[in-house]
């Protein structure tokens, strides 16, 4: 364990805790947070000291520089613990790579990687009882950074505050979901801010995801901006095809997320000797092996869901059924995942990060 020392981080206990209140068994995504949250505020040029608080609403002016121009990025990843309690984080150099990387690119300040991987282990340490064991319950943790600096002009924020809050999640088994290949909304472009967690991205993605859940899709399979004829991501995950026992996904480009389970995917893959290629995947060459047979399995890949399988997907007003197959790659690269982040089988690669 690598806490912050005391004189690092300020701590203030919650009085009480809310736990006894929460029933874990009916937990829905993201709706309950822990009793504690950690902010660093960002002045003078440089983060200030850490503080681990009651969670708790904060104050922002009404100038706030994010509510008007969106100068917010944020993370999402997940703590989990394993029978004898000990808890795990799954690769949060990774997400503390990207973090930076959204930073750069909306004009925010780094943030340093000591108060990162610290700030999430005194939380979560302070947490330990809201995360139950047992394969697929964790506690989701969202480290956010927003502009908060009251200023309307439309440039980058001098004052920022970086947070972690925490939500405890339950094992999640998804149905499998309908999806529609986007033929006329982007997510991103070239040159834009695909690549980075931004918020407004999503904000961007609730109006056309409506109106694909209106015509019975629950997602949105969003294809390259400019033609719009390359599969490249869903809603808020990365997306692999299985055409006979072939994986295929799309390259990362400044359009795509670069999700930390599709690399994890890509390097089980590998390691299983599954044939993985990492390559334009076009829309026709999807409707073909559909047609002919050889698609066998299409599945999203993100930190919330592990792996979510796509039962049928519709394109130019056709739609096309995903049959499945017996031995789902989908499901064998859940239960890997699981078994690596649960502490049940071998950690290869060094992906666990112990508490
Ligand atoms: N794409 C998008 C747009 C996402 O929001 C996410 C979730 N972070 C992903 C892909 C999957 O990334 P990860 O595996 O790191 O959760």
């Amino acid at each position: 364990m690598n806490m912050i020392p005391t004189n690092e981080i300020d701590l203030v206990k919650a009085s009480s805790s809310k736990i006894n209140d929460v029933d874990f068994n009916n937990l829905q995504f993201g709706r309950i947070f822990t009793d504690h949250m950690l902010v660093c505020n960002y002045k003078d040029g440089k983060w200030q000291k850490p503080q681990i608080m009651p969670y708790q609403p904060m104050t922002l002016e009404p100038s706030a520089r994010v509510l008007h121009y969106g100068q917010a990025i944020f993370e999402g990843m997940k703590a989990y613990k394993d029978d004898d309690g000990k808890i795990f984080m799954f690769r949060p150099d990774q997400n503390f790579a990207r973090l930076n990387k959204s930073a750069t690119r909306l004009a925010m300040p780094e943030f340093p990687k000591n108060y990162f991987i610290n700030g999430l282990e005194t939380l979560i340490t302070l947490e330990n009882e809201w995360i139950k064991p047992g394969k697929g319950n964790s506690l989701y943790l969202r480290p956010f950074i927003v502009a908060t600096e009251p200023a309307i002009a439309a440039s980058p924020a001098e004052e920022y505050s970086f947070m972690i809050i925490c939500s405890p999640a339950k094992a999640y088994y998804t149905d499998p979901v309908r999806v529609l290949f986007a033929e006329k909304y982007s997510r991103s472009a070239d040159g834009g801010v695909g690549y980075a967690k931004a918020a407004g991205n999503y904000a961007a993605q609730f109006y056309p995801t409506r109106l694909a859940q209106e015509k019975g899709f629950q997602q949105i399979i969003w294809t390259d901006a400019s033609s719009h004829d390359y599969l490249e991501e869903a809603g808020t995950m990365n997306i692999f095809f299985r055409i006979g026992n072939k994986l295929i996904t799309a390259p990362n480009n400044d359009r795509i997320l670069d999700g930390v389970t599709r690399k994890s995917i890509i390097q089980i893959a590998e390691d299983l000797g599954i044939d993985c290629e990492v390559r334009r995947v076009s829309v026709s060459e999807i409707k073909a092996a559909a047609k002919d047979g050889s698609l066998k399995e299409v599945f999203g890949a993100g930190t919330a869901a592990v792996v979510s399988p796509i039962s049928a997907f519709s394109h130019a007003e056709e739609v096309f059924e995903i049959s499945g197959s017996e031995d789902s790659y989908a499901s064998i690269f859940k239960d890997h995942l699981l078994n690596i982040q649960h502490n049940i089988s071998e950690d290869k690669h060094g992906w666990r990060h112990k508490v």
